[in-house]
């Protein structure tokens, strides 16, 4: 949640994105309304044994926005803030990105209502089985295939395909994919997002014609995504000067020590200053951090009016899905902070997801380096048709990929016409 813990409303901003994209595109004000409605939407309440013995009553999501380019797809968050209309606009941002990386799929999200921080494994897993159960009429490799968000991983993956192939009665792979490689997962999918956001800062680095050796870069959120960008730029040469958790943030102007760090954090579950250079930040003044890149990488809202005028990065490579209000957008417009929107930088995640379904589909199995070459390209690609649009329309990089992204929904719902 942002710092004042109101919730800003993440479905108005999907929604008003669609028309700020339709101005630039020739659809009719119905197609436009058909775009920013959710096609189908399950709510469920079930509960769950809890290790004490006491039941607790849960609520989960799954909504599936568009399917007109292919099944729905998109990921499942666990998480105390989870609403309806955040797995809406999470929905729909699927369905935009994977037309940006031109996949054939179409979007979905869902999520369940809980703070997995507060429970065992075995309450995870009861949950999961039983939300999986819930959801499970939605679901299937032709129909809708969730992936790992926040607060869910790889075993939260095997434990859905565990459940849905128990219904089917035979394994079921390609139902879910971030799997664990050894049921079927993808080499490379683990850290597909957080490459996919390294990709595309590179290219904005290779625009503005900045060398990636020594930029700072400072990381909000050391996650999936978060975590492995951090690796990935500290490999490349840049030095990542903050990176936070939920509670604290940790900074050196120097470059942290990422491998001790990271480390720490996957053992003790927090992030501890150890170095003299080291200091504590909260995660407000880690957005705040002068640097050229600065990687959002944990959840919606967090660059807003209220903070925007005070952001001094040069580039946002956008890992985290809708971290900036479009009242913050025009802030950092006039400021000239280029930015790599969420429905670019991120989508290396479903790409490699798509890579995934389609090993399982066809009984493949791809090499990792197959598998980064193809993400690599893809994301560049992807890249210079977003910068393509950005410069000959003269608009923001953001609304660019939201052309290009609802352009290519609107054109497959058109050609595919309105049943009966
Ligand atoms: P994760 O659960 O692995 O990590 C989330 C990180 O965010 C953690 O470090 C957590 O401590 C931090 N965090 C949570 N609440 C916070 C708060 N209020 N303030 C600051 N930090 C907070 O999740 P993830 O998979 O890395 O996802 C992070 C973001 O990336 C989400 O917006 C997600 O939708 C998006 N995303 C993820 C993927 C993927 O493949 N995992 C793909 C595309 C987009």
């Amino acid at each position: 949640m942002n710092s004042e813990h109101e919730k800003i409303n993440s479905y108005e901003i999907a929604k008003k994105q669609v028309d700020i994209a339709a101005k630039y595109l020739d659809l009719d004000p119905g197609s436009v309304e058909k775009l920013k409605h959710t096609k189908r939407e399950l709510i469920v309440h079930f509960p769950v044994k809890m290790d004490d013995e006491t039941v607790r009553v849960f609520t989960g999501y799954r909504v599936q926005h568009n399917v007109s380019r292919g099944p729905a797809k998109g990921g499942i968050r666990y998480h105390p803030d989870v609403d309806l209309d955040e797995i809406r606009a999470l929905a729909m941002w699927m369905t935009w990105k994977s037309a940006v990386v031109n996949i054939p799929f179409g979007g979905a999200k869902g999520g369940v209502q809980c703070n997995p921080k507060e429970m065992s494994l075995h309450e995870i897993e009861h949950l999961t089985r039983r939300f999986t159960w819930e959801i499970s009429l939605l679901l299937g490799p032709e129909q809708d295939i969730p992936a790992p968000d926040v607060y869910t991983n790889p075993q939260v993956m095997a434990w859905m395909m565990d459940t849905y192939s128990m219904l089917k009665g035979y394994s079921v792979p390609g139902v879910v994919t971030g799997k664990p490689v050894e049921l079927g997962g993808s080499l490379g999918r683990f850290e597909a997002t957080g490459r996919g956001v390294v990709i595309t800062a590179l290219e904005a680095l290779n625009y503005l014609k900045k060398p990636i050796e020594g930029a700072k870069i400072a990381i909000q959120g050391c996650g999936n995504v978060g975590g492995v960008a951090a690796k990935h730029f500290d490999r490349l040469g840049a030095k990542v000067i903050a990176i936070s958790d939920s509670m604290r943030g940790i900074y050196n102007e120097k470059g942290l020590d990422l491998k001790r760090i990271l480390d720490y954090k996957a053992k003790y579950q927090c992030l501890i200053c150890e170095q003299k250079e080291e200091r504590e930040i909260t995660n407000q003044e880690l957005l705040e951090l002068d640097c050229d890149i600065m990687v959002p990488a944990a959840i919606e809202n967090q660059i807003t009016e209220k903070n925007a005028s005070r952001i001094k990065a040069k580039i946002i490579a956008e890992g985290a899905n809708g971290p900036t209000t479009p009242e913050a957008d025009e802030i950092l417009n006039d400021k000239g902070i280029f930015i790599v929107p969420d429905i670019l930088a991120n989508a290396g995640g479903v790409t490699v997801s798509y890579f995934e379904w389609v090993q399982n589909l066809q009984e493949l199995l791809w090499s990792e380096e197959e598998v980064l070459d193809r993400l690599t390209r893809i994301m560049q690609r992807s890249y210079k048709e977003v910068l393509e649009i950005s410069l000959s329309k003269k608009i923001p990089m953001r609304t660019a990929a939201l052309v290009l992204g609802i352009g290519r929904v609107a054109e497959a719902t058109r050609l595919r016409g309105i049943y009966p």
